[in-house]
């Protein structure tokens, strides 16, 4: 039976620490963390996150500022609104839902963010930290969780070889950079990676970021291997799961986390980490 490697743990370490910070901050600078979170319609996984971050937020003693706009805002008004978020000292970290509506041009939007404000990686500047490995701004947040999972549970990346499953922007990718910046061998496989099954086997930890229920199969595990699944999809029976059919690993491999329960309890206690160490350095 392999190890299960649940996110609530972890992020209750996590908030924790964070909470200390926050409180210090509070009573040694007067400064009381804000996050903004920036939301345009009512997608039912964006209302889903933005609630589950407003209670996390408040339990470590960020305070949240929603920014709910339509969705047939135009990027003039949006523009307006981070500029604006921008340019408010009380505000210490922005969140902006993606994907934006059509019409919207997401790349433009990113770059008209504060980098000192962007707790989620979004920036150009955020990038270039993770990919430079300088530390100077914050990691997309689901990406660090399967690191702060890893490190909560004392498996440490230095010499293992690891495989990340997917290279978005905003999960494949940074993981892969994190993981490289603790000392993994890494290798990225996305939809044309061929074999996929036998590159993943020969890693000792796998990510697994595709957004596709059974991205590999069976033959992909092999005891000893802890796989980080990150996917959160919608199975036939209408209940969530991840991109691993966790009963086909958990049986073989030496640790994996849960979907639901794993990855995604995570995400929102870093998101508050990061708005309290942004409201700590302030630009
Ligand atoms: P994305 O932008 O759609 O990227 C998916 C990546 O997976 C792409 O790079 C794609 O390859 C690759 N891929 C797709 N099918 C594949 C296959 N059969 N074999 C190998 N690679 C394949 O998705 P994302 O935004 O990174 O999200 C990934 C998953 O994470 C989704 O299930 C999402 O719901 C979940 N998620 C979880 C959390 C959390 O907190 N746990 C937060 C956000 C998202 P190509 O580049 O070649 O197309």
């Amino acid at each position: 039976m392999a190890t299960l490697l649940k996110g609530a743990p972890c992020a209750a370490a996590l908030d924790s620490r964070t909470a200390a910070l926050a409180a210090r901050l509070a009573e040694e600078k007067g400064i009381k963390p804000q996050l903004a979170i920036v939301r345009l319609g009512q997608r039912p996984d964006d209302v889903w996150y933005e609630r589950a971050a407003q209670k996390r937020c408040a339990a470590v003693g960020v305070l949240v500022r929603p920014v709910t706009l339509p969705e047939e805002t135009s990027q003039q008004e949006l523009l307006a609104q981070i500029h604006a978020l921008n340019a408010d000292e009380s505000v210490h970290g922005v969140l902006i839902f993606m994907p934006l509506p059509r019409g919207i041009d997401t790349a433009a939007v990113c770059s008209a963010l504060d980098p000192a404000k962007d707790v989620d990686g979004i920036t150009a500047g955020s990038r270039a930290a993770v990919f430079s490995g300088s530390g100077a701004g914050f990691a997309p947040c689901t990406a660090e969780a399967c690191l702060r999972i890893l490190e909560h549970y004392g498996i440490d990346p230095a010499g293992k070889r690891a495989a990340v499953i997917g290279r978005s922007l905003v999960i494949g990718k940074p993981a892969a950079m994190l993981l490289l910046a603790k000392n993994a061998t890494v290798t990225m496989c996305h939809s044309r990676t061929p074999d996929l099954d036998s590159v993943v086997r020969q890693a000792d930890i796998v990510v697994a970021a595709a957004g596709k229920i059974g991205v590999v199969g069976k033959d992909a595990f092999r005891s000893g291997q802890t796989v980080i699944d990150v996917g959160m999809n919608c199975g036939d029976d209408g209940k969530m799961c991840g991109d691993v059919v966790f009963s086909d690993a958990e049986p073989i491999v030496g640790a994996i986390t849960p979907v639901p329960g794993g990855v995604g309890a995570v995400t929102t206690s870093v998101l508050a980490a990061h708005t309290v160490a942004a409201a700590g350095n302030p630009a």
